[in-house]
């Protein structure tokens, strides 16, 4: 298996500005969902290995508590959230509303930004496996949770033959359509796991898609059944600096286990196990995080509240210049807040 490390923190610069100016509602958004998600029934089951989570440990994180499941490790709230949570209370989603709608000058920056590079690892990992350009031009590609298409433009720039998005939100599959000037995004609104079933492909993507299934078993041993050979290319948040950060320090908005978009998160150990129970191999694994951009966030939040604007803007601007070195170290001992995952289905 081969590592990659790091990324410049630049590349979502303006992404990053645009949550740390809404922090507070953000935060605050997340505390009235834990209300909700509190009033669920309790999970019986992991999500993951399907082990009963009676002996599982708990802890507490920004007043919600969470099992670690003493199987595969996979940590999960334990309050069973509703498929739409956190959507469906009534403050609903509005305070994620992040993202304006793009112009296309913002699409094409936010696709060689943030997805080309997954592209391109994606493509040094398979040549370097002994793919050529020609078997990857012709494999059938299928992404998971396409969003608004950044990724499939990505294929369709390299002149994949044959590429599909799957996404649950129709407007999205609209935008990523105008783009792509085809109909390659399409709606699928039931399992992840029936995704794979009925849309064969060669290669899969998922970019930050398997923190929000509810059933991953389900998912895992759909996957299972694929052809060797297969490719699997995923992004996942993961337990981390970052996670840390947030269990001991509740002013800041969360971003890794947020307690509403995310209420699961993959560790080390059921990674491991969930790679197993489909029977893939890793080929690559690309290590880059935000927790130092994190740490920064909290400490400004806090100093601007103490310090005269000149001292804390100094002082924002050290914090600013530890962000890549910093960040280097804590991806480089598999610390850091998320993974790009490289792999293939081996032989039965
Ligand atoms: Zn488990």
């Amino acid at each position: 298996m081969r590592f990659k490390y790091s990324k410049p923190s630049i590349d979502i610069s303006t992404e990053y500005t645009g949550l740390a100016k809404i922090d507070k509602s953000i935060r605050d958004g997340q505390y009235k969902a834990v209300d909700y998600l509190k009033q669920e029934p309790l999970r019986s089951k992991c999500l993951l290995c399907t082990q009963t989570l009676t002996q599982a440990d708990i802890f507490s994180h920004r007043s919600l508590d969470y099992f670690l499941c003493n199987q595969c490790h996979h940590i999960q709230s334990k309050h069973l959230p509703t498929s739409l949570y956190p959507s469906d209370t009534p403050d609903g989603l509005s305070f994620l509303d992040v993202y304006p709608e793009l112009t296309t000058e913002q699409f094409q920056s936010r696709q060689s930004r943030i997805y080309q590079p997954k592209f391109n690892w994606i493509l040094e990992s398979l040549l370097e496996y002994g793919f050529t350009i020609d078997e990857i031009q012709q494999k059938s590609w299928l992404e998971l949770g396409s969003g608004a298409g950044y990724f499939l433009a990505c294929l369709k720039d390299f002149a994949i033959k044959q590429f599909n998005g799957l996404e649950r939100n129709e407007d999205l599959c609209g935008i990523a359509n105008r783009y792509l000037q085809g109909r390659h995004a399409h709606p699928h609104t039931t399992s992840l796991a029936s995704a794979v079933e009925s849309w064969p492909a060669d290669i899969y993507a998922a970019f930050f898609v398997l923190e929000h299934v509810q059933d991953a078993h389900l998912f895992f041993n759909a996957l299972k059944a694929s052809k060797p050979g297969t490719i699997f290319a995923f992004a996942i948040p993961m337990f981390s600096l970052s996670t840390l950060l947030e269990t001991a320090f509740e002013t800041h908005a969360g971003r890794n286990l947020d307690n509403a978009l995310h209420v699961q998160l993959y560790t080390e150990d059921s990674l491991n196990y969930a790679l197993k129970i489909a029977g893939f191999k890793v080929i690559n694994q690309w290590l880059f995080g935000q927790d130092v951009g994190d740490l920064r966030r909290l400490l400004s939040i806090q100093l601007e509240n103490n310090y005269p604007k000149y001292l804390a803007s100094i002082m924002d601007n050290k914090l600013n210049a530890l962000l890549d070195t910093m960040q280097a170290n804590v991806d480089q001992i598999h610390f850091c807040d998320s993974r790009h995952i490289l792999c293939i289905k081996e032989p039965v």
